[in-house]
């Protein structure tokens, strides 16, 4: 069986189909349905909406507590359905709020800064930095182009990175499942791989409303993949725990997807130079990175080569159990440093 949304509307005014989606008798039957909306574009989309039944919820911060206290109104309140209007924070908020008061989900995403747009999972930030929470899949996901492209341009960039940082993840997997035996779903693999494809190779940009398109559907997927993985595995390996590892040592240094996609290139370079991969990948990579402006060496940043080396020693200690190059080579702190000097330089070269 595949777990997927019963919905997905990816198009310039989709936002428009919300009320239908909403009036979808297997989402709500009595139409008793709450809206979240983020601190951005969320109140005045819901304005513009033809939805005079439903009950607005203000989501302030991407907090634990916020998507507690969000969780508690849902529940108090008896909705059959909660839609969340937003960024990729007030769409986590809801998610966890959802859960938490067991009712179906829909993801409204007006930017495209990371695949948490359709995963079964909410990063959200605590008194002691930020944590990633199993929630429920949404049941429905829209994401209007029209808004994405309104939106801030750096944030659409770094989705990028999020779904380049596929092929780096998967890499990481089947690594584990050959070396540690882990097991590795072909349908997560396929859905990830196809997903950070769709867009290597695109000429365009985030200008053109078709690469908009195709990034949104991408993210999607690769949350699809998550989905049927049952974890993040197949969009998350040693990129995702540099991402982390800098998250925590120098807070605030870039958004998400700029780093999943700088810690993918480097564990790329890592496996061509440690494991004789093709140097082709490696390039094909930081060529997308480099068409997009994202970063491709730890100064782009704000990092020197001491930091990103401390953060690299650092990663495997941000996801511990998950098995990838990092863990593999388990190089000294002296290699790290080493590597990453060589990082540089083939990258710059
Ligand atoms: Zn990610």
């Amino acid at each position: 069986m595949l777990p997927s949304p019963l919905t997905i509307d990816v198009r310039r005014g989709a936002i428009s189909s919300l009320g239908t989606v909403l009036s979808d008798r297997r989402i709500a039957t009595e139409g008793r349905i709450a809206v979240a909306v983020g601190p951005g574009q969320g109140a005045r989309i819901v304005a513009d909406l033809d939805l005079p039944r439903c009950e607005v919820f203000q989501v302030h911060n991407g907090g634990v507590d916020d998507a507690t206290e969000l969780g508690k109104q849902l529940r108090a309140g008896a909705y059959e359905a909660v839609a969340g209007v937003g960024g990729g924070k007030t769409v986590d908020v809801t998610k966890f709020a959802a859960s938490m008061a067991g009712i179906p989900m829909v993801a409204v995403a007006t930017n495209l800064a990371h695949d948490g747009i359709a995963s079964p999972t909410a990063s959200l930030e605590h008194e002691s930095g930020k944590g990633s929470y199993g929630v429920s899949m949404p049941v429905a996901v829209v994401v209007d182009v029209d808004y994405v492209q309104a939106g801030p341009q750096r944030l659409v960039r770094s989705g990028i990175g999020d779904v380049v940082s596929n092929l780096s993840a998967i890499a990481d997997w089947e690594l584990a499942g050959n070396e540690q035996g882990e097991p590795v779903d072909g349908m997560a693999v396929t859905f990830a791989r196809v997903a950070a494809q769709a867009i290597l190779h695109r000429p365009d940009t985030v200008d053109s409303v078709d690469f908009l398109t195709a990034l949104a559907e991408a993210l999607v997927l690769s949350g699809m993949a998550m989905s049927v993985a049952g974890s993040s595995r197949p969009a998350s390996g040693a990129c995702h725990e540099i991402l982390h590892a800098i998250d925590q040592l120098y807070p605030q240094t870039s958004n998400h997807g700029e780093l999943a996609g700088l810690g993918a290139l480097y564990a790329s370079y890592l496996r061509h130079r440690y494991q004789d991969a093709d140097a082709q990948r490696m390039t094909t990579i930081r060529d997308c990175l480099l068409r997009h402006q994202l970063p491709v060496v730890p100064q782009d940043v704000g990092l020197d080569i001491d930091q990103f080396a401390r953060a690299v020693d650092h990663a495997p200690a941000t996801r511990p159990g998950r098995y990838t190059v990092l863990e593999h080579l388990a190089l000294s702190p002296a290699e790290i440093q080493h590597s990453v000097e060589g990082y540089v330089q083939a990258i710059r070269g």
